[in-house]
C-alpha cells in the first residue's frame, strides 16, 4: 500500500526521463500538475497507478516544448480526463492536436494558479519554438523542472537557487560523446547552446548555486548512448553534501518523493521499490 506521510508538503515523481519520453508529476494531496506527457496514455495511467497516484488528483498540464518525448501522450490524456493543457502559442502551433476549449496559454514569467499550486513558466535555451522551464511551488516549497536545457542562463541560474527539489537535466558525458557513434552534426547539435546540458555542465550549477534547502536532486534526461546512470550518480554523490541524488531513469518511474517546508532535507523519500518496466531497449 501507499500513504503520503507529511502533511502539507509537495509531491514528486519521474514517470519516465530521457528521449524515450518525459513526464514529471508534481503536486500536493488534492492537486496535482503534469509536467510534459511524453509516454503513451496508457503508460502514464499505468505508471501512476503503480505509484498509488490518482489521475482525479491531476488538474492540468503543462507542455515545456513540442519535441516528440514530451508530448506523445498530452492529446489523448488530456481528452480523455478533460484536463487543460497550458502550452504557448508558439509551441502550440507545432505541438500536439489539442482540442482548443481545453488548450489554455502561457507566458514566460507569468505565473500560473492551479489549485494550491503556482506554476511559473521560465524561457530556456533549445531547439524548439519556444521552451520553458518550470517551478512548481506551494506554500514555500518550490520544485524545479529543468531539463532540454543548451545551456546554463541567468534566469535558470534565479530560480535553481529557489528550489527545494530539482529534476535537472543531466544529459551527457562530454568524453563519452565525443568519442562515440553519434554523427557530427547530431554531437554539435547536443552540446551546442540550444542542445542539452552535460554532466559537467549540470554538477557545475548544482555545487556552485544550490540553495541550502535544496533536499534533492533528480538527475534526468540521462542519454542512453553517452551517459552512464551509475557514473553520473558517483560523480554528484561525491559533492552532494546532504542532498539525496536520484538518476530519473528512461525505463521506470523514480518512485514519490516529498519536500516541506518545515523538514526540507529531512523526508524520507516515499517510494515504492521499482520495477522494470521492459518497454524500451
Ligand atoms: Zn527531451
Ligand atoms: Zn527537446
Amino acid at each position: 500500500m501507499f500513504f503520503f506521510a507529511v502533511i502539507m508538503a509537495l509531491y514528486f515523481t519521474s514517470l519516465n526521463s530521457g528521449s524515450n519520453g518525459n513526464c514529471y508529476y508534481v503536486g500536493t494531496k488534492t492537486d496535482a500538475v503534469l509536467i510534459d506527457v511524453g509516454l503513451s496514455c496508457r503508460e502514464t495511467e499505468k505508471r501512476m497507478q503503480k505509484l498509488g497516484l490518482s489521475m482525479k488528483t491531476v488538474k492540468a498540464i503543462f507542455v515545456s516544448h513540442e519535441h516528440g518525448d514530451h508530448i506523445k501522450g498530452v492529446s489523448t490524456l488530456a481528452n480523455k480526463y478533460s484536463l487543460p493543457v497550458y502550452i504557448t502559442a508558439k509551441t502550440a502551433k507545432y505541438g500536439p492536436r489539442l482540442i482548443s476549449h481545453i488548450s489554455k496559454i502561457f507566458t514566460a514569467n507569468k505565473p500560473v494558479a492551479i489549485g494550491d499550486l503556482l506554476i511559473n513558466p521560465f524561457l530556456k535555451s533549445h531547439d524548439a519554438a519556444d521552451p520553458h522551464s518550470f517551478t512548481i511551488s506551494h506554500k514555500g516549497v518550490t520544485i524545479g523542472v529543468f531539463t532540454d536545457i543548451g545551456k546554463v542562463c541567468d534566469e535558470l541560474i534565479r530560480h535553481f537557487k529557489l528550489c527545494h527539489a530539482v529534476f535537472l537535466e543531466a544529459n551527457y558525458d562530454a568524453a563519452m560523446l565525443e568519442n562515440g557513434k553519434y554523427p557530427l552534426h547530431l554531437k554539435n547539435r547536443i552540446r551546442g547552446g540550444e542542445g542539452h546540458l552535460s554532466n559537467k555542465e549540470a554538477l557545475d550549477l548544482f555545487t556552485t548555486h544550490r540553495s541550502p534547502f535544496l533536499s534533492h536532486l533528480l538527475l534526468s534526461h540521462l542519454s542512453k548512448e553517452n551517459n552512464s546512470p551509475e557514473m553520473v550518480e558517483a560523480l554528484f554523490n561525491a559533492h552532494a553534501n546532504g542532498v539525496k541524488i536520484t538518476v530519473a531513469s528512461r525505463y521506470q518511474s523514480s518512485g514519490v518523493f516529498s519536500v516541506s517546508n518545515d523538514n526540507a532535507g529531512d523526508i524520507p523519500a516515499i517510494i515504492q521499490k521499482p520495477v522494470q518496466m521492459g518497454l524500451f531497449d
